[in-house]
């Protein structure tokens, strides 16, 4: 079902794919509108199953759950890019979904994602899609030094090999059992950003503000925001991520990965659904994205975007666990600061490089906020 007329209204039961931490927190701010939330989730300890009204224990691609949500929801989305298109698609015949199969297809397979922006003419870095062996540049090419990525189920820089010539990126191809990859050329960063936006049925659009993001081994470690990139350079990439979810004619909240490097904006990757980057808006913003995430798929207008306040957040892998001596870490340390907002996502197990929370800290001085979030983070043993 593509468009409704009329808005769906609580207590109607939404149904979401997915029930990790961005499914806990849909769930949450669905349950503060007044909506019943049925996550489809295998891992019963899914952080979002704990918190759905039904948590449907079955794969992705389980008919008969499939079944119940369309027949027990209105409408259906997901918190990961790596949903099953198919089953999208499937739902999409009973009730609404949104983002579509469609979008989903293109975010999830980098090949698809690479071509859709460079068809719609967005700044992208230079890149090979490498099928076979014969698809590797030989070592004359400016793609070197480059990063061979895998091109489907990469997420926070696993699936990802930086290569410095023809001989290394055949390598790092073997090691990929030859599945299918690019091959991007390294740009040299002068900031990584992202923008979270929304767009809603009839395809309005509401922006969050631009984050600036610093990963650590690939994975997201820091989001400041405002980020510290110019004006002017925000107010292109705000440009270019509302073009770019047009062109994708995308429905629900879209986040856009950005390079900064040598002063010109790169579009790096698009997520279909809230992103860790947007974690911020829960604290900082009138509306959060994920109820913007609500919103739309309830047929609602958006709501407000804007900053109330200046954010950093801080994201705690398993490692902050894992590397502290006793079970738990020390969190009567930081919870005594009165400006922290922790959120753990109720995960049972720890293991390094796994997202188990994170904290923002919101100051009405961004550099006041990013020095006692670095100081939060050292009382939790984060070097
Ligand atoms: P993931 O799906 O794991 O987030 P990304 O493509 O965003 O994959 O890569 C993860 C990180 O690796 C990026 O945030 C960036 O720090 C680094 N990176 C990826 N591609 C490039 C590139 N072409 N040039 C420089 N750094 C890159
Ligand atoms: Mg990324």
């Amino acid at each position: 079902m593509s468009q409704r007329d009329q808005p769906l209204l609580p207590p109607t039961m939404l149904g979401i794919l997915g029930g990790g931490q961005l499914g806990r927190f849909f769930v949450i701010a669905a349950h503060e509108m007044g909506y019943k939330v049925t996550v489809l989730d295998p891992d019963p300890n899914s952080p979002a199953g704990a918190m759905a009204d039904i948590h449907l224990c079955k794969a992705f691609d389980d008919s008969a759950a499939l079944e119940v949500i369309t027949n027990t929801c209105k409408a259906v989305t997901t918190e990961f890019e790596n949903v099953s298109a198919d089953s999208m698609e499937f739902l999409s015949k009973y009730i609404y979904v949104s983002p579509s199969a469609e979008s989903i297809r293109i975010a999830q397979y980098r090949v698809l994602e690479k071509t859709f922006l460079k068809e719609s003419k967005l700044p992208i870095g230079p890149f090979e899609i490498i099928l076979e062996d014969k698809d590797i540049p030989p070592d004359t090419s400016s793609i070197y030094p480059g990063i061979l990525k895998i091109a489907r189920f990469g997420y926070d820089g696993k699936g990802q090999a930086r290569v410095s010539s023809q001989k290394e990126a055949i390598d790092a191809f073997q090691q990929f059992s030859k599945q299918e990859c690019v091959l991007e050329k390294i740009l040299p960063l002068d900031m990584e950003v992202s923008l979270v936006l929304a767009r809603d049925q009839k395809g309005h659009i509401k922006t969050f503000n631009v984050s600036e993001n610093i990963h650590t081994n690939g994975i997201l470690d820091v989001s400041i925001v405002p980020a510290r990139s110019t004006s002017a350079i925000n107010g292109l990439i705000n440009q270019l991520a509302k073009s770019l979810a047009e062109a994708l004619n995308y429905v629900g909240v879209l986040g856009v990965e950005f390079f900064i490097s040598e002063g010109k904006v790169f579009v790096n990757e698009i997520a279909p659904r809230p992103h860790n980057s947007g974690h911020y808006t829960i604290d900082a913003s009138e509306t959060n994205q994920f109820e913007q995430q609500v919103r739309v798929l309830a047929g609602l207008p958006l709501g407000n975007s804007r900053l109330h306040s200046s954010a950093v957040m801080v994201n705690l892998l398993g490692d902050v666990w894992t590397n502290s001596k006793e079970r738990e870490p020390n969190w009567d340390k930081v919870l005594k600061e009165p400006g922290l907002k922790m959120h753990l996502y109720g995960k049972h197990e720890a293991r390094p490089g796994r997202k188990m929370g994170h904290f923002t800290v919101i100051d009405e001085n961004v550099d006041i906020a990013f020095q006692k979030a670095m100081e939060l983070r050292k009382l939790l043993g984060i070097a």
